[in-house]
């Protein structure tokens, strides 16, 4: 988000303790306008899965059914229902990342795995309907937190999958780079995404089209989940789009964070 519209205003200019002072007041308010907006979007997203679930309740107490209509009916719920567990899961994992110390350093995950999992997941996800390729350019490990990597790369490549057309590709890579660091690639040939939608993509709930999100089983916390994730690994995230081409989001590790494995010296590869 745009965080410190108001200290980049203050910062070349801010030597009085009144400036100071004013900064501090509105990154108060900011934050607490935050919060209740953040509440006002939960609530609504709850409500309308509730919505459609109270009806069709109705609708099973009070009309003559066949065992098809009944049977539809309970299919219905069950994908509302389902909803309302994405979205919960997707909240309480924010709300643990936020909560919970910066992961560790010297933890070593190896790329591999993480791959690993993340093909299995997408070709789940796809069901075939997608072109999908995964490659490791080099062996490696990545100083963090397992469970969170995998949860920021699983929201990259469900995101691909979700916003790209049957017959589309999607490319997973992972590339050690000169200097060290590394960076996990996520390129689809999908939808895209206009310019002007960039800047805000990781703000939770901001979606370009709501209906197409919540249709795939979209919260909208995805990215913003992988942007906590990326930061607390001291990473970067970085997006390139092209309407009605495709997407690249990429996540780029530190070289600290980031430690090459000998393919020869596999007796050190957990
Ligand atoms: P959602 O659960 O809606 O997918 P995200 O936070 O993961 O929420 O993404 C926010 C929005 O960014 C999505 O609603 C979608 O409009 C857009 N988006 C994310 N990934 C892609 C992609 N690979 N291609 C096109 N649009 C995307």
């Amino acid at each position: 988000g745009g965080r410190g519209t108001l200290s980049v205003l203050v910062r070349p200019y801010g030597e009085g303790m009144k400036l100071v002072l004013s900064q501090d007041i509105t990154e108060r308010e900011r934050a607490e306008t935050m919060r209740r907006d953040f509440v006002a979007n939960v609530s609504h997203e709850i409500r309308t899965p509730l919505t459609v679930l109270a009806g069709f309740i109705e609708t099973l107490a009070n009309l003559p059914l066949t065992e098809v209509e009944r049977k539809r009916v309970l299919a219905l719920m069950s994908q509302q229902t389902q909803r309302m567990q994405t979205l919960v899961s997707d909240l309480l994992t924010l709300a643990q990342l936020e909560g919970s110390p910066r992961p560790p350093s010297d933890r070593w995950v190896p790329v591999s795995r993480l791959m690993r999992t993340v093909e299995g997941d997408a070709l789940t996800l796809s069901q075939g309907r997608h072109e999908l390729r995964f490659r490791t350019e080099g062996e490696a490990m990545i100083a963090g937190a397992e469970a969170e990597l995998l949860s920021a790369l699983g929201n990259l490549v469900t995101n691909a999958v979700r916003y790209t057309q049957e017959g589309g590709c999607i490319d997973v890579r992972w590339t050690v780079r000169p200097d060290g660091s590394g960076e996990f690639s996520v390129k689809d040939t999908g939808i895209g995404i206009a310019k002007e939608h960039l800047p805000r993509l990781t703000e939770r709930f901001y979606r370009v089209d709501g209906s197409r999100s919540r249709e795939t089983g979209g919260t909208g916390l995805g990215l913003s989940i992988v942007k906590h994730v990326v930061q607390r690994h001291g990473g970067e995230l970085d997006i390139h789009s092209e309407p009605g081409k495709g997407s690249e989001f990429r996540i780029i590790f530190p070289a600290l964070r980031v430690q090459r494995v000998e393919p020869v010296a596999s007796s050190s590869v957990p």
